[in-house]
C-alpha cells in the first residue's frame, strides 16, 4: 500500500474513536479515548515492525529497534498529539503523529541510518484544565507542581491528581538525547489556503496571556433604577470588549491579536441591571513587546472604566507564556528541502501554540504547516488533504536525508 492509501486507512480506523454523532471527535487528554488513540496508533506501528516506550507522564514514543533500542540514543524527535478539544476535528495533532510514522516507515524501507523517534504527547489541548501542551511541558521542565495543582477541572480535580490517578508521575525527569525536534501540523488558520500554498515553514510560535477581568457593580431593578445612579457591570465590560479589539488592531503590523472569548454576566435576566460581569481574554503575539503593549492598554482601560462607573475591578492572569522563535537554520534547511521538491511555500509565524514550542531551549526545533480547509479547526468541519500530509512527509524526508 502506498503512503497516501495507508494514511487514509489509518484515519478511517481512528474515526471510530471518540466519534460524536455530529461528525466531530471528543478525545480528551488523560482519558480512555486518548488511551485508545495511542493504543491504535501503536497497533499501526507494530504492523510496521516498530517498538515503543512510554515515559513517566504517559507520552509514548515509537522507534525502529534496528536503529538503537532505547530512549538514550541521540535522536530526531518527530512528534505531536492525538487528543482533541470537546467536539474537535480529526487532523489537529493526529496528522503530525501519523506523518512521523510515515517518515519512520520510509527510513526503514530505504535502509537509512537516521535515528528518528515518533512522539505522541499527552493532553495538548487546554479545554479541560486550561493548560495547553501538558505532556510536552512536563518532560521539558516548563511547568511547576503549583501550576498543576492549581489547574482544576469543573468538578474540582486538579491536573496534578489526574496525572497521578492515571498512574503517572507529575514530577518527571527532563527529556534528554534530542538532536532536533520536528513537527508537522495543520495550520488552523487561512493564510496558506488564501495564498494557494500547500506548505508553510514556521518561523515562530505566538504565546497567549490568558486572564479574567471581573467588574463588580450593583444589581438593581431595571425599572426602578434611574440611569444616573446605576453601577452596571456589563456596560463597562462591553466597552472593554471593544477596547481589546482596538488595542490589538493597533498592533496589526506586529501580528498581535486580542480576543474576548468569554462573557459571564450575573444575574443575566431581563429585569435586573447586571451586577457582576467577568470577561475571559486571550491576548497573544510573536513579538513580546507588542503583546505587552496590548496587555497594558487593556489593563489601563479596565481601570479607567471601573473608576468612571464606580465599579470594583479584579484582574486575574491565569497563564502567561513567552512567544518563541524556532531555529533559523532549520527554517532554511526545511525551505531548501521544499524547494528541491518544487513545493512552493512561505515562512510564517504560528498564531496557535504547539508542543514544538516547549523544546526550543533543549534542541533546534523546526515545524511545518499544511493547509486546512477554510482555516477551521477545533470543530467537526476541520478538514485537511491527505496528499498535503504526504507532501509534508516528503519534505521531512528530504531534509533528514540531506542533513
Ligand atoms: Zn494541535
Amino acid at each position: 500500500m502506498n503512503d497516501l492509501d495507508l494514511l487514509i486507512t489509518w484515519f478511517a480506523t481512528l474515526d471510530k474513536i471518540g466519534a460524536n454523532e455530529d461528525g466531530s471527535f471528543s478525545r480528551l487528554g488523560y482519558t480512555d479515548t486518548e488511551d485508545a488513540m495511542i493504543a491504535t496508533v501503536l497497533g499501526f506501528s507494530e504492523l510496521l515492525g516498530f517498538g515503543c516506550y512510554t515515559d513517566e507522564v504517559g507520552n509514548t514514543f515509537i522507534y525502529d529497534k534496528a536503529l538503537g533500542d532505547n530512549s538514550k540514543v541521540e535522536r530526531t524527535l518527530i512528534a505531536s498529539h492525538v487528543d482533541s478539544v470537546v467536539s474537535g476535528g480529526k487532523y489537529d495533532g493526529v496528522a503530525g503523529v501519523l506523518a512521523g510514522l510515515i517518515v519512520l516507515k520510509r527510513i526503514k524501507e530505504q535502509g537509512l541510518n537516521i535515528p528518528v523517534h515518533v512522539g505522541i504527547f499527552r493532553m495538548e489541548e487546554s479545554s479541560v484544565f486550561g493548560i495547553a501542551t501538558t505532556g510536552s511541558k512536563l518532560v521539558s521542565g516548563q511547568i511547576t507542581e503549583a501550576t498543576l495543582k492549581n489547574a482544576k477541572e469543573q468538578n474540582g480535580v486538579s491536573l496534578y491528581d489526574r496525572i497521578k490517578e492515571c498512574g503517572f508521575n507529575p514530577n518527571p525527569p527532563k527529556i534528554t538525547g534530542l538532536k532536533q525536534y520536528l513537527e508537522l501540523h495543520i495550520e488552523q488558520g487561512r493564510v496558506l489556503e488564501s495564498k494557494g500554498l500547500k506548505l508553510g515553514v514556521v518561523s515562530s510560535i505566538a504565546a497567549p496571556v490568558r486572564m479574567w477581568v471581573k467588574f463588580t457593580g450593583k444589581q438593581d431593578h431595571s425599572g426602578a433604577t434611574p440611569m444616573d445612579i446605576r453601577k452596571d457591570s456589563l456596560v463597562a465590560a462591553a466597552e472593554l470588549v471593544i477596547h481589546v479589539e482596538q488595542a490589538a488592531t493597533n498592533e496589526l503590523n506586529n501580528a498581535s491579536v486580542g480576543t474576548t472569548g468569554i462573557i459571564r454576566n450575573t444575574p443575566n435576566v431581563f429585569n435586573v441591571v447586571p451586577g457582576e460581569t467577568t470577561l475571559g481574554l486571550d491576548i497573544r503575539g510573536i513579538d513580546k513587546a507588542s503583546r505587552q503593549r496590548v496587555l497594558e492598554s487593556v489593563e489601563l482601560k479596565a481601570k479607567q472604566l471601573a473608576e468612571k462607573r464606580g465599579l470594583e475591578l479584579d484582574i486575574n492572569k491565569v497563564s502567561s507564556s513567552d512567544p518563541v522563535k524556532l531555529s533559523t537554520d532549520l527554517q532554511n534547511k526545511l525551505s531548501a528541502a521544499a524547494n528541491k521538491l518544487n513545493i512552493e511555500h512561505i515562512v510564517m509565524p504560528s498564531g496557535a501554540g504547539h508542543d514544538a514550542m516547549n523544546f526550543v531551549d533543549i534542541c533546534p526545533v523546526g515545524m511545518l504547516f499544511i493547509p486546512c480547509v477554510d482555516g477551521i479547526s477545533h470543530n467537526k468541519l476541520e478538514s485537511a488533504s491527505i496528499a498535503d500530509i504526504v507532501a509534508g512527509c516528503d519534505v521531512l524526508m528530504e531534509y533528514l536525508k540531506s542533513n
